[in-house]
């Protein structure tokens, strides 16, 4: 696995970060996660401007998307692997010492690997999500580095037998601690707002514009928890997990605990997007 870390292109263990950078001490950076099918990006454009509006979020100086876009390719070309995610991260960069604001004018780090990824091209079984309360910071729209939070969800989950956990701030339903989710109700889709408790996923957006091909309807609307037991499918949307339908919450059983029709529909419309972006 060859790795890139400003500038450089080594082997993921040859690859080095000061203990004063940023990073490593305050989480004082952004990342980014790509899908790759059959060595080409999937949707690199939505994927690089979201990285550039995560870094515009928290100070660090713009660098061009032709760099991103290369930097994407060249990651593809170094590495022996057809399928993949591409794992971007930049951070403030490395001070001095540590000291909450930086003492000096500094230089961003830049890290980039690929790592393999099992792609979905029959929908996967149901899975079970735990209901738990949302405890993170109020700026859930930057992907940043700092997943303190997430990681503590996602243990708790883990420890209640579910894959992940579906989040509620005071009832209203936000994410996942590593994907988005979305309701059918009566044959209309829900999916919460794109605002700051959210990461607006690229799987996400996709999914909705492809629902509106569909001629399914889509509400950007948070359902409330104690809605949960009226809803006919749940599914969940990541880049590394595509379309995953979700047939159980806690206790509740989701329609017939199978995979809904709707769900189906737009998780084969998206295996066809990425049949499509082979074929290209
Ligand atoms: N929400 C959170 C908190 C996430 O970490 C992720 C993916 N890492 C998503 C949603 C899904 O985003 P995407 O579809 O871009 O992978």
């Amino acid at each position: 696995d060859i790795v890139y870390l400003n500038g450089d292109w080594v082997t993921g263990n040859n690859a080095k970060v000061s203990v004063f950078d940023r990073g490593f001490l305050f989480a004082d950076g952004v990342y980014e996660v790509i899908p790759v099918y059959q060595r080409r990006p999937f949707l690199p454009e939505l994927h690089i401007q979201r990285l550039q509006r995560s870094a515009d979020a928290i100070g660090i100086a713009p660098i061009t998307t032709e760099f991103w876009h290369q930097l994407v390719l060249d990651l593809i070309n170094r590495n022996n692997l057809d399928d993949g995610l591409v794992y971007i991260q930049l951070t403030f960069g490395a001070d001095s010492q540590r000291s909450h604001l930086p003492t000096q004018p500094l230089t961003p780090t830049i890290y980039a690997s690929l790592s393999p990824l099992s792609v979905h091209w029959n929908t996967p079984k149901p899975v079970k999500v735990a209901v738990l309360e949302d405890i993170r910071w109020h700026r859930c729209d930057i992907k940043s580095i700092s997943l303190l939070g997430n990681i503590m969800l996602k243990r708790e989950a883990a420890k209640r037998g579910a894959i992940e956990p579906l989040l509620h701030r005071d009832g209203r339903i936000t994410e996942g601690a590593s994907c988005n989710y979305f309701m059918v109700k009566q044959g209309r889709l829900y999916t919460p707002p794109a605002d700051h408790l959210i990461l607006a996923g690229i799987t996400r957006t996709w999914v909705i514009q492809l629902a509106q091909q569909l001629a399914i309807e889509v509400h950007e609307e948070a359902l409330n928890v104690n809605e949960l037991q009226h809803v006919d499918e749940v599914f969940l949307t990541s880049s590394s997990r595509e379309v995953q339908p979700v047939g159980q919450i806690d206790d509740i059983i989701v329609g017939n605990g199978q995979c809904g029709t709707i769900t189906a529909q737009i998780a084969e419309a998206f295996h066809a997007s990425k049949r499509h972006l082979i074929q290209e």
